[in-house]
């Protein structure tokens, strides 16, 4: 007989199995919890003094103070049990605990918090650049560098694309998404509520149109001609980098059609354009494999890591070409906080939970639960245009049936209404119109599925309220 033993977080009662692997970390609970209304009352009180003390710029999705969280949960301070489909904006794929982050970090805590690595250096700066070198896409000598946010890592791309070509240019998509920096803000597409107010914008960016394949009604080549003639419009020999997520995250879970981005790989080494792809958001397992390039057959020059990577530790990288990650000059690179040691040893654990195969294998299972469940809503409700993404990185996006007027009103309700049940989802796209799921590649599928069948009942009691 197998007898396994359970080792059980105190905090949260989240388990450790400890024979099914590393990636098997999970949340205790089976469906939401809720003990009190949403937010309850001493959410409500640290919101009020939070009113007092913050600024207003920051928005809230979900206006709960949370206590603890593990693999697909969040306790917060009133003692609610929420099911997380949002891993805190896809950060907390391995959980927002994992034994072996807290393990590592508390480890590396009590040796040393801090050395800058432009001062003195420490291994596990080395050991991260190793395993991403081994691990992103491209079968090419490559260097990595280490950052602290994605914006940050964006920024350097460019900044490492400027110094290899000597080019001055950058070419982004409709609906891309880079950051909130001032470049990346000029990088991003959509203007509220990221860019209202905050110009002018560094220059030298431009936009090419996106193979949106719900509403641009381009397919792969068409959309392919369009950015060629932009490129040709400001001169090829002007570009330094292209830079384009693999699916665009705040744009909407956009899936490219078959074939656009090999083109744009294309395209850009046949105008000497560094190509960038920006995998932050789509990265270290979300869409079931470990990078989303691979379902496309395609290796960025230089490829961008960021949000899973520290499992919530701020760190991020540019890992590529060894001969264009070269190209900078001694000195040029760098950050006070730039790989720091304790978010190093994060992504370390992180790297050993996506080396076991049970991390994956659970991404694919997550998929298989969302879409079952979400498929069907597709067909029978109108007002659910589409149903897309991959692996732990899914949408469903609300629309007039015929016009396909976007319905952000709806999205929101809906969203609203999750929240309201104990499950945090999160809306999205270019016209906010669009719910997506981001839960912790290591959650139960079973906890996803209850947390998607309350998205499911959310919708069909806001669409029937709609049509009544
Ligand atoms: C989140 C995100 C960024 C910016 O990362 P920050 O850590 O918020 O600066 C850049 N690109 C993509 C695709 C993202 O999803």
């Amino acid at each position: 007989m197998i007898v396994q033993t359970i080792q059980f977080c105190v905090h949260t009662g989240c388990s450790v199995l400890p024979g099914a692997g590393a990636g098997r970390y999970r949340a205790a609970m089976t469906a939401p919890l809720l003990v009190t209304e949403v937010p309850g009352p001493r959410s409500r009180e640290l919101h009020a003094q939070r009113t007092e003390a913050i600024a207003d710029g920051f928005g809230t999705v979900l206006p709960v103070f949370v206590d603890s969280a593990s693999g697909g949960e969040i306790v917060d301070v009133d003692g609610n049990r929420f099911i997380d489909l949002a891993s805190g904006i896809a950060v907390t794929s391995v959980g927002a605990s994992h034994p072996r982050v807290v393990a590592r970090v508390s480890r590396q805590v009590a040796r040393f918090t801090h050395t800058c690595f432009m001062v003195t250096e420490f291994e596990s700066f080395v050991r991260v650049g190793q395993w991403l070198n081994a691990h992103v896409p491209g079968d090419f000598d490559k260097r990595t560098a280490l950052f602290s946010t994605g914006a940050e890592a964006v920024e350097n791309a460019v900044k490492i694309a400027r110094s290899h070509t000597g080019r001055p240019r950058v070419l982004v998509l409709d609906e891309a998404y880079h950051g909130r920096s001032l470049l990346t803000m000029a990088m991003t597409a959509k203007e509220h509520p990221y860019k209202t107010a905050f110009g002018p914008f560094p220059g030298e960016v431009v936009r090419a149109t996106n193979a949106n394949a719900l509403r641009s009604g381009l397919d792969a080549a068409a959309a392919l001609a369009e950015v060629e003639r932009v490129i040709d419009a400001h001169g090829a020999e002007t570009f330094a980098a292209l830079v384009v997520e693999p699916i665009q995250g705040e744009g909407g879970f956009n899936v490219p059609p078959a074939g656009f981005l090999r083109g744009l790989a294309e395209l850009a080494r046949r105008h000497g354009i560094v190509f960038v792809v920006d995998e932050i958001q789509t990265g270290l397992g979300r869409t079931g494999r470990l990078f989303a390039s691979e379902h496309e057959g395609i290796a960025g020059d230089l490829t961008l890591t960021a949000k899973a990577l520290g499992a919530g530790l701020p760190i991020s990288a540019v890992t590529g070409r060894a001969e264009i990650m070269n190209a900078v000059h001694v000195g040029g690179l760098g950050g006070t906080y730039a790989g720091n040691p304790l978010a190093c040893e994060a992504a370390l654990a992180v790297f050993e939970i996506l080396d076991d195969p049970a991390t994956l294998r659970n991404v694919a299972a997550i998929e298989r639960v969302v879409l079952d469940r979400l498929r069907p809503v597709a067909d029978e409700i109108p007002a659910v245009a589409d149903v897309r993404g991959r692996g732990a990185m899914l949408a469903i996006e609300f629309a007039e049936p015929s016009s396909l007027t976007p319905l952000p009103g709806l999205a929101a309700a809906v969203s609203q209404a999750c929240h309201r049940g104990g499950v945090l989802t999160l809306t999205t796209g270019t016209h906010g119109n669009v719910i997506r799921l981001l839960p912790p590649l290591v959650a139960a599928p079973e906890l996803v599925a209850a947390g998607v069948d309350v998205l499911v009942a959310a919708i069909r009691a806001a669409t029937t309220e709609a049509a009544a």
